[in-house]
This record gives structure tokens, C-alpha cells and sequence, in this order.
């Protein structure tokens, strides 16, 4: 059963480890990340982004891919189905769906129309008994054009949007989605205690976590971070186990060009990527 990210994260905070947001594309995807988790006995959040829910055809397809998956593998730790960076229309059709989180990401917009849009998506989330994820200052990525050094966001703003009563909260801290450049400057460590000294104990979410330092992760674990997204490096991995593949040949051996056989690399690849991540997060023997 899916259940809200509310109490796994608040257990994270308070026992200084972070639950890991892996997104998912397809089957292979969630069967990898949801096998993973029931055997490192780790809480789990499939993270889904509007993209991502259209290419599966649609977010009632999701729901019932990840909860007929759950009955069938047996799988017993707390999974939380997530919307990532959504649209207000998107938190929408989530709920309806039967997601049990979405984020909204009014980052965008004005701070005013941001926190007026949040409030309304708290209540709904409440009555729906979801997990709330909101985001202050904007984390850029590769599409933006962004070079060097993420946004910060307002320590100031990040207060005015946990005390609406989210359940959890992104905010730049000079992360980035996608790969790195070369040039980056890193985290702003004194942005993220700015943001937790005036949170609490609001979970905080860190986005991009693909190809941040381990000790700049555990810092920020230190300092707040309860939830940690995982993307581009699950596809990385997948893409370089499948090329391997293909590159040996082994597609044209027998029976090699079985999807079963041919998806089976970039399946284990992603199931190792998430297994090193669960680890380093903290999150191993928590659910
Ligand atoms: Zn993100």
C-alpha cells in the first residue's frame, strides 16, 4: 500500500539520514528501485515527473503499475508515489489519480502567488491524507542554460512557505539537475543552516543529486536534508549497461535481442545505483 512520505521523512530528520526520491520511467525502473528498497529494508519515494506520466501514458496507469507491483513482489516498506516538480493542475490530477505525495513547484512564480498556491495545495493534501513538497528559489539544470552556480533561495521565503504547513520543502542551495559542469561551485552550506535555523524541523529535499560529492552529501544530510533526489544518474547507468550490451554483440547471441534479456543489464545497473545510494543516505534498515 502507498502511504504519504510524512512519517518516513519526519523519521529521517530526526535520525539524520535521508530517504532517497528515485524517478521512475517504466517497468524495469520501478520493479529495480521497488526490489532494491524491500531488500536493504529501506523507506522508498518514486519520484514522477509530468514528462515522465505522459510517456507512461498517464498518471492512473502509474498508480496501478506501482500498486499492482507492491501486492505482487510482496513488498512491505513504506513506498510513497510522488509527483516531481508539478504543476498546480498536475498536483490535480495526482490526487485524483491516487498518488500519495506530489510536489508543487510554484518556484516560478511571484513568492506571493507561490505561497497563495501552496496554501490551497496544503488543504487539499491534508484531505487526501498526501505528503506536500514545496519549493523556494529555483534549482536551475543543463535546459536553463545555467552555468557555475545554482540559485539560493531566501532562508526568509523558505520560512514563509514551512509554516503554511508543507511536509516537506526544496530550496537552492546551488544545486542543479543533470550533470555537474566542471565549474561548479558547489553547496552553499550557509544557505541550507540559514534555511533549517529558521525551519525547524521541516524535512528539507535536496534536488540533482546526481554527481554531488559523498561528503558534501553528508554534510547537507547533517544540516536538514531528509529526502534526496535521484535521476539522471539512474539513467546513466541504465544507458551505459545497455550500450555494453549491445556493444558486445550479445543482442545477436541466441536469444539475446529477448527484451527480458536485452533490459536485464541496465535493470541490475539501476538496481546497483540505488543500493549505493540507499547506503549512503542512511536509509538501509530504516523502514
Ligand atoms: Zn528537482
Amino acid at each position: 500500500m502507498l502511504v504519504s512520505a510524512k512519517d518516513m521523512l519526519n523519521k529521517a530528520k530526526a535520525g539524520h539520514y535521508a530517504v532517497g526520491q528515485f524517478n521512475i520511467n517504466n517497468l524495469e525502473w520501478t520493479k529495480a528501485i521497488l526490489l532494491t528498497a524491500q531488500e536493504l529494508n529501506s523507506p522508498v519515494i518514486l519520484g514522477v515527473s509530468e514528462g515522465a506520466g505522459k510517456y507512461m501514458t498517464g498518471y492512473k496507469t502509474i498508480v496501478g503499475m506501482v500498486n499492482g507491483m507492491i501486492d505482487e513482489l510482496g513488498i512491505t516498506v513504506p513506498v510513497a508515489l510522488h509527483l516531481d516538480h508539478g504543476s498546480y493542475e498536475g498536483c490535480l490530477k495526482c490526487v485524483e489519480a491516487g498518488f500519495s505525495s506530489i510536489m508543487f513547484d510554484g518556484s516560478h512564480y511571484p513568492i506571493d502567488e507561490n505561497i497563495a498556491k501552496t496554501t490551497e495545495l496544503v488543504k487539499i493534501a491534508a484531505e487526501h491524507n498526501m505528503s506536500l513538497e514545496a519549493e523556494v528559489g529555483s534549482i536551475g539544470g543543463e535546459e536553463d542554460g545555467v552555468i557555475g552556480k545554482g540559485e539560493c533561495a531566501d532562508p526568509n521565503e523558505c520560512k514563509s512557505i514551512a509554516d503554511l504547513g508543507v511536509t516537506m520543502l526544496a530550496a537552492g542551495i546551488g544545486n542543479i539537475h543533470g550533470k555537474y559542469p566542471e565549474n561548479w561551485e558547489g553547496l552553499s552550506f550557509e544557505t541550507l543552516d540559514a534555511i533549517q535555523q529558521l525551519t525547524g524541523d521541516m524535512p528539507l529535499v535536496l534536488h540533482g543529486g546526481t554527481g554531488i560529492p559523498e561528503d558534501m552529501i553528508k554534510k547537507a544530510i547533517s544540516l536538514g536534508v531528509a529526502k534526496i533526489n535521484v535521476n539522471t544518474e539512474c539513467q546513466l547507468a541504465f544507458a551505459e549497461a545497455t550500450r555494453k550490451y549491445i556493444e558486445a554483440g550479445k543482442d545477436l547471441e541466441g536469444k539475446g535481442f529477448d527484451p527480458r534479456k536485452l533490459l536485464a543489464p541496465g535493470f541490475d545497473a539501476i538496481k546497483a545505483t540505488v543500493k549505493e545510494k540507499m547506503e549512503l543516505f542512511g536509509s538501509v534498515g530504516k523502514a
